[in-house]
């Protein structure tokens, strides 16, 4: 049985919170079948305690009694789908940060390269 990952506690884990650090959202699912890193196992009293961090949203999914075998396979495309739903335009998460990079260093001319010193 998997326990609440919450220090000091002891009580079955009934539930998974992912993260989904690029969206700043944090999913609350079925219990993964697998423990994986950025995934924590929570019981009902830290379920009900969770709070998000600041500028954080909670997405939360009532588990569902009939489903009894949850896989990480689910989790995964949950947070694809709302890694998804919660982007504005159609990038890459890589490509959104490099766009940013851009956008900070746009008062930056680029110079064009320097001569071969060889032929000057
Ligand atoms: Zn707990």
């Amino acid at each position: 049985m998997r326990r609440c990952t919450r220090t000091a506690c002891n009580r079955p884990a009934i539930a998974t919170l992912t993260y989904v650090y690029a969206d700043s959202t944090a999913v609350l699912g079925p219990l993964a079948t697998y423990a994986e890193p950025h995934c924590y196992d929570l019981c009902t009293v830290h379920v009900e305690r969770l709070t998000a961090p600041r500028g954080w949203e909670v997405v939360r999914l009532a588990p569902d009694p009939e489903d009894l075998g949850p896989t990480s396979d689910d989790l995964e495309a949950l947070a694809d789908a709302v890694r998804e739903a919660a982007r504005p335009r159609d990038v890459p998460v890589g490509q959104d940060v490099l766009r940013a990079e851009h956008g900070r260093r746009g008062h930056l001319r680029v110079l064009p390269p320097l001569e071969d010193p060889v032929d000057a």
